[in-house]
């Protein structure tokens, strides 16, 4: 896709998160990593339901802006999940709600910070790490995020909000949509003792649909100790 084709598809995906009240006010950013080893990021204090694709900040290769307004305060992050998964070329992280909620109960656990609820949030999100909380622009989020050494996709801050790196922005947003489902869904069957699925159920994905989950990592032969 042309570079003036990714920035309407930014303000296309940052309208819509919007406009579903995914994340509110002017909170949340989205990132690109384009094949020149640059970056187009959403700019600083801007609602991402009301982009400008020419507004849109325009990094290099080694993060100094090229065009566009003043970039995302935010960037460490995403330059920490793009530095620790090579794959990734799009990056999303909101403030939404429910996710946000999940990362302030005392039972999650910061390696799996979903139980395996439905198959469709193994698919898209994997599994979701959660790193503890830091002051907005602290870099030591950047290193909490490096050392996950890049096993997971999707990260929640506590008392923040989830980051969530894809192979393109669309696989990105689809994956933080079903993480901030599925902590909706933890929260409606809290303490109701639901079924999640068995742990033969996720074998079974995991085979049928080539899952790469940090928690069977440790079935492949490889000793993580
Ligand atoms: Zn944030």
């Amino acid at each position: 896709m042309s570079e003036s084709g990714l920035r309407e598809e930014i303000c296309r995906y940052g309208r819509s998160l919007f406009e579903r009240g995914l994340t509110p006010g002017s909170s949340g950013n989205i990132s690109l990593r384009l094949d020149d080893g640059g970056w187009l990021v959403t700019p600083t204090n801007a609602s991402l339901g009301f982009l400008d694709p020419a507004r849109i900040s325009r990094l290099d290769s080694a993060g100094r802006l090229v065009s566009g307004d003043k970039p995302t305060k935010e960037i460490p992050l995403h330059a920490a999940l793009y530095e620790s998964r090579g794959s990734a070329r799009a990056i999303v992280h909101l403030h939404s709600t429910h996710a946000v909620a999940l990362t302030m109960l005392p039972e999650i656990d910061p390696r799996a910070a979903l139980p395996p609820m439905t198959p469709y949030y193994l698919m898209r999100a994997g599994e979701t790490a959660l790193v503890p909380y830091y002051r907005p622009g602290d870099p030591a989020v950047a290193d909490a995020i490096r050392g996950l050494a890049g096993k997971y996709s999707s990260v929640l801050l506590a008392n923040h909000g989830p980051v969530v790196a894809g192979d393109s922005l669309e696989v990105a947003v689809f994956a933080t949509e079903e993480l901030e489902e599925t902590a909706r869904l933890y929260l409606l069957l809290r303490n109701l003792n639901p079924r999640y699925l068995t742990p033969d159920q996720v074998s079974d994905l995991v085979q049928t649909f080539g899952l790469d989950l940090p928690s069977h990592h440790d079935h492949d032969g490889h000793d993580h100790g």
